[in-house]
């Protein structure tokens, strides 16, 4: 999604170099395909879209880079060292390349749209080159590959949103999955690379995101996720019979477009991300408010608690637009958890800016924060107006001030729950115990706690007995949905 999506950590760290493995439902063309995916949430959504694009050519994937014939790098440029992973990762398989000279290795996402032919011609990293816009040309770019030659498309589209093609699952926990709604981003936020790397902004069709949302909860998925640069200005403009209405009035807007996907089961979760403060509406919160599977967190990046730091950045909203946007979430959704993004170091931030983030950080008292150090991307708004001139070194301190504020409002937040019972969508065993299972509650906090006789996919009552800084502890009292 950009800096926002990005903030999407525990979906990061369930992605980062994740191999998609997809069972093939073609003719095989014997040829074995590898995807790796790096970054955020749309990453991995779109990995799933090219699985199903190369599987429909009668490739098949696999999880074993061993027995792979071709390996597409999916790939993030939010942040200098997110490349330098990939750079390092694609170093790699150059080596291998010498052991295995037929082995096809390809760039898609941000980093192909922003580098372009670089790593191609002059690092000779790669064979082939797909911004997120060009996937359905991917098997023909493999067969120019094929022919000697190098093979290129970053054009981005104004229209593609991949609307007809049913994205191959990975097929992991198989209960939660991602839907996207919107591509691209028009905000132009000035640190931001994403307007540059995936295009203008452009809305799905409605009808294909139900059908999508309602496939995945006949398939036994609990909980979709609706992705999207900026989700609350999704709107799709199309009558039914395919004509553009009145560009001014949607004839679906997001608060529509989730109020229908929540109708599917009252049983299938429904989350998205990410909102921007400009654009989230009241009517979005009533929808939220309306559905009780709709649930109740919102990320709401603020990015810095100061005016002027925010005009600098090119948010759109000022400290007081963001506070007020607290406030009629509080009004609406008493009690939803709202977390957010917060960047230090921004050019030109003064120790009294800073400080503004430190007071809104006391005031908000968000449940938990995504928070970086100011990393300038070639090309942006920032790196041709701006300086970016505060140092590592008050830039760290800086950070690590931000950091353990909001980690004590964390806790102070998990803490009040112990005694209290949440409801819990399980997601499978926990990674560090054989005899835990985990899930997340209502305001997306993990929750692990002994697995008695659930399953994954079965809702359960949880009594919160302990917690950490980001994780709820507690034992089950109730499987509300065995049959799964
Ligand atoms: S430009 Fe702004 S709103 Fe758009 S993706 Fe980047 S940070 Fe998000």
């Amino acid at each position: 999604m950009n800096q926002e999506t990005d903030r999407n950590k525990d979906i990061d760290e369930k992605l980062q170099g994740e191999a998609t493995i997809i069972k093939s439902t073609m003719k095989p063309n014997g040829r074995k395909l590898y995807v790796e995916s790096y970054g955020c949430a749309m990453n991995f959504s779109d990995s799933e879209v090219v699985a199903s694009i190369m599987t429909k050519k009668g490739y098949t994937t696999t999880g074993n880079i061993d027995e792979a014939d071709i390996v597409l790098i999916n790939t993030c440029s939010i942040r200098e060292n997110a490349e330098d992973r990939v750079r390092k990762r694609l170093t790699n398989f150059k080596n291998r390349k010498k052991r295995q000279p037929d082995l096809i290795v390809g760039i898609l996402g941000c980093m192909a749209e922003r580098l372009k032919t670089k790593l191609l011609e002059e690092e000779k990293l790669v064979d082939l080159v797909a911004g997120p816009d060009a996937y359905r040309d991917l098997p023909g770019l493999i067969d120019e590959v094929g022919t000697g030659q190098k093979a290129v498309n970053v054009l981005l589209s104004r229209d593609e949103t991949y609307a007809d093609i049913s994205p191959i699952r990975l097929d992991k926990s198989g209960i939660t999955g991602f839907v996207s709604i919107t591509r691209g981003c028009d905000n132009m936020c000035s640190f931001c690379v994403v307007p540059f790397t995936r295009g203008r902004e452009r809305s799905r069709d409605p009808q294909t995101i139900y059908n999508e949302c309602d496939e995945l909860f006949k398939n036994g998925y609990r909980e979709v996720t609706l992705l999207g640069q900026n989700v609350d200005s999704y709107r799709w403009n199309m009558t039914s019979k395919g004509e553009i209405k009145d560009d001014t009035k949607p004839t679906t807007n997001f608060a529509q477009l989730m109020g229908s996907v929540a109708i599917i089961s009252p049983d299938l979760r429904i989350r998205f991300s990410t909102s921007h403060p400009k654009d989230m509406s009241d009517e979005v919160l009533e929808t939220i408010a309306k559905h009780d599977n709709i649930c109740n967190s919102i990320h709401l990046p603020i990015q810095s608690g100061n005016t002027e730091v925010l005009k600098r950045m090119n948010r759109g909203y000022s400290r007081e637009w963001y506070l007020d946007r607290i406030a009629a979430i509080h009004r609406i959704i008493p009690g939803c958890a709202i977390t957010t993004d917060i960047i230090t170091g921004f050019c030109d931030e003064t120790e009294d800016e800073h400080r503004d983030t430190m007071t809104i950080l006391k005031e908000v008292k968000w449940d938990f924060a995504y928070m970086y150090k100011y990393s300038e991307r070639p090309k942006t708004l920032a790196e041709r107006r701006f300086e970016d001139n505060v140092t590592e070194e008050v830039k760290s301190a800086r950070l690590t001030e931000i950091i353990d504020l909001q980690r004590n409002n964390s806790a102070k937040k998990n803490l009040k729950q112990i005694g209290k019972v949440h409801k819990v969508l399980i997601e499978g065993p926990s990674k560090r115990s054989d005899i835990h299972m985990s899930g997340r509650n209502d305001h997306n906090t993990k929750v692990v706690f002994p697995m008695k006789n659930s399953k994954k996919g079965n809702y359960v009552l949880v009594k919160i007995t302990d917690c950490t800084t980001a994780t709820l502890l507690g034992e089950i009292i109730e499987i509300i949905d065995p049959a799964k």
